[in-house]
């Protein structure tokens, strides 16, 4: 249907075919369905004028410049209408035709005008471009959402009569909603705002009720294909271990542990997501589960998303288990890793995928930070052995629904509450005149109180990945700090391009507090866990997202000692101040979640783009409403689709890129 220029154009709206063209939708409409007599037109108005083309040239000014001018005329008066460097536009305005014309009435010496209005000509009554509500694409370069229009106009007739419309009847007259064809005709070219509302009630609904339909039905099949062996649950031995931590657990570390050793007693594997805020405690859960493998004679093993974390971890868990009987190994990229040795559990990077890694009888599979890895990754963990259990871990405090949503196939174990006895985490803006007294303050924290600060850098590129501009701004951050601020005190810098090893001593000399200030990139230290560090800076803060702060806060705040989170920005106010003071009142992953997802909406906050999520084209994951509405639909359908053979097939077509970890 159109060449290949055209064809990489759209490729870069994600087009691909005709029908993801008709459902490419226009994110607004604009308003040009006043139909106005040309006497009648009012300067600052947008109108649309219909008349016939009386005149119609190409002038040239002095500076060479060629100015198309238009008159045209109706029965109640002439207005003129003029474009700049369209010197083909007479060719097709000609003398004689009728035309319509919309856009902005301007005043031109005493006259209105138009001044490069939409233009279009009249064949027929129905109109595209103008004298109605006209829709605005997203668009690309060379690609014009009038080009567009132009494309989709004629497909919307030509092709909606064969649209089968999916939807089982029964849930279109439940949730009120129009057909599919009629949907399309509407989202593109509505006749009034009901009707576009109309329209995206229906494509939103059929947004969310697809991703969720999905997911129950890969929940399914998940269950249907897949025995494993259910692991035996020794209470006493599991208790002994719980018995033998130094602390108590958690009410939900407590609930999350039962529901955990209840799937691994299944014949099906586990397929469970952990979330809970930073800090909740959701290491331990996991270690749980490697004693319990361990007790069946199975192996394990722990994916972290750096390698700063796979040592932490085993750190972690080699404190824990060790005392058990238990054999840890670390597989990082650094490390050749020798299976001889015979480890119970093997912790580590995505070196364990990559690597020689090849695992007995691999029994249980736990992900830590499991949006940090792509779905192949995760799966090729997983082949790894039979039909492992699975325990995949989060952070993000996605809300219940929208985690229903996206992952509509695990089931969800979430660590709503932290451990007693924290002290909550003091977090103060700190704008740019009172930069200096802060830094003095930093500094003795250090020394009266034998504390350890990180210092973030801005975040200079949106990406999950650190790019050189982020190292580069973390060294100028590190030498003006080191040289110009804190002389005295002993400085180290911390980011992805530093050797491993190198990491590793860096790392280790600030665990053994031999370094005062930790200077990071932005994306370097996830997860780690330095209980003495109880100041937190962050450089440029406006640039995160409130859950990335939360995350980067929740580095400190790990002891008894008060901890504290300082916001540097040079904004003075507006809705980056009011943001940033949210996380000076608020001290909960999910209410902060919720508030970001209200002021930035759920691709900014969540950083979808940025983890791969799946992107919504017109729902909303803050539409709890609808998530709710369309989950009831899908679970009403699952267990019935035979007897919908269209909504069957539109399923087995649809195809969920992103989410799934399996
Ligand atoms: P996260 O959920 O962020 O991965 P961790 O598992 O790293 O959190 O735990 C954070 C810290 O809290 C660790 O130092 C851990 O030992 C401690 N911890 C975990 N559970 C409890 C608990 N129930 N009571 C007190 N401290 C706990
Ligand atoms: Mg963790």
């Amino acid at each position: 249907m159109v060449g290949k220029t055209y064809s990489q154009r759209l490729g870069k709206l994600e087009i691909t075919t005709i029908e993801e063209l008709l459902h490419h939708y226009p994110h607004r409409w604009e308003d040009l369905s006043l139909i106005s007599k040309i006497s009648q037109v009012q300067p600052g108005e947008k109108v649309t004028i219909q008349g016939e083309i009386i005149d119609s040239r190409n002038i040239y000014t002095k500076y060479h410049k060629r100015i198309q001018k238009v008159i045209v005329k109706d029965s109640s008066g002439q207005i003129e209408a003029t474009w700049f460097n369209q010197p083909f536009l007479p060719k097709t305005l000609k003398k004689g035709l009728p035309v319509s014309l919309a856009g902005k009435v301007e005043v031109f010496g005493s006259k209105p005008v138009l001044v490069s209005p939409e233009y279009e000509l009249l064949k027929g009554k129905e109109t595209i471009h103008t004298g109605r509500l006209v829709p605005i694409y997203p668009e690309t370069y060379g690609v014009s959402s009038k080009w567009l229009r132009s494309r989709i106009a004629p497909l919307i007739k030509e092709l909606t009569p064969e649209i089968t419309d999916w939807l089982p009847l029964e849930i279109k007259k439940e949730n009120q909603l129009i057909n599919l064809k009629n949907a399309l005709k509407q989202i593109h070219f509505p006749n009034n705002k009901q009707e576009a509302g109309e329209a995206k009630q229906r494509l939103a609904f059929d947004e969310l009720f697809l991703m969720q339909l999905a997911g129950l039905k890969r929940k399914k099949e998940w269950g249907r294909h897949k025995t494993t062996f259910s692991l035996d649950i020794n209470q006493e031995k599991v208790l002994q271990f719980i018995g033998s931590l130094p602390f108590t657990l958690t009410k939900a570390q407590k609930k999350a542990v039962k529901e955990m050793l209840n799937d691994l007693n299944q014949k099906k594997p586990m397929n469970r997501l952990l979330e809970g805020d930073v800090g909740s405690g959701k290491t331990v859960v996991a270690a749980v589960g490697f004693y319990v493998a361990f007790l069946n004679g199975f192996q394990s093993a722990l994916m972290a998303p750096t390698e700063i974390l796979a040592q932490q971890h085993y750190n972690t868990i080699k404190s824990l288990l060790e005392p058990f009987g238990v054999k840890i190994g670390l597989a990082t990229g650094s490390k050749k890793i020798n299976l001889k040795n015979g480890y119970d559990i093997l912790i580590g990077t995505h070196a364990l995928v990559y690597n020689k890694v090849n695992f007995e009888n691999l029994g249980f599979v736990v992900i830590d930070e499991q949006h940090r890895f792509g779905v192949e990754q995760r799966a090729k963990l997983i082949k790894k052995g039979k039909a492992p259990h699975l325990l995949t871990m989060t952070a993000t405090p996605i809300p219940r629904t929208i985690a229903l949503t996206m992952y509509g196939d695990l089931d969800l174990s979430v660590l709503d509450e932290m451990p007693k006895g924290r002290l909550t985490i003091k977090t103060w803006v700190v704008p740019k005149q009172k930069r200096a007294a802060a830094y003095q303050w930093i500094e003795k924290q250090v020394k009266d109180n034998q504390s350890q600060a990180f210092i973030v850098c801005p975040l200079i590129e949106e990406s999950e990945k650190e790019s050189m501009k982020d190292i580069k701004a973390a060294k100028a951050e590190f030498e003006k700090l080191s040289r110009a601020i804190f002389p005295n005190l002993k400085l180290a810098l911390l980011h992805g391009r530093i050797k491993s090893k190198e990491k590793e001593t860096i790392f280790k000399d600030f665990q053994d507090k031999k370094t005062d200030l930790l200077v990071s990139t932005p994306v370097v230290e996830v997860g780690i866990d330095i209980p003495n560090a109880t100041v937190m800076m962050i450089e440029a803060s406006e640039r995160f997202g409130l859950a990335q702060l939360h995350q980067l806060r929740g580095r400190v705040g790990r002891s008894s000692k008060q901890s504290y989170c300082l916001l540097f920005t040079e904004k003075k106010h507006g809705g980056s101040i009011r943001r940033l003071q949210a996380m000076e009142k608020n001290h909960s992953g999910f209410e902060l979640a919720e508030i970001d997802l209200k002021l930035r909406g759920p691709g900014e906050f969540y950083g979808i783009h940025q983890h791969g999520w799946q992107k919504l084209k017109i729902a909303s994951f803050s539409d709890s409403d609808l998530i709710i509405k369309t989950r009831k639909s899908a679970q009403k359908v699952i267990n019935q689709l035979n007897q919908f053979p269209p909504l069957k097939e539109k399923l087995e077509n649809y195809t969920i890129r992103l989410v799934e970890p399996n």
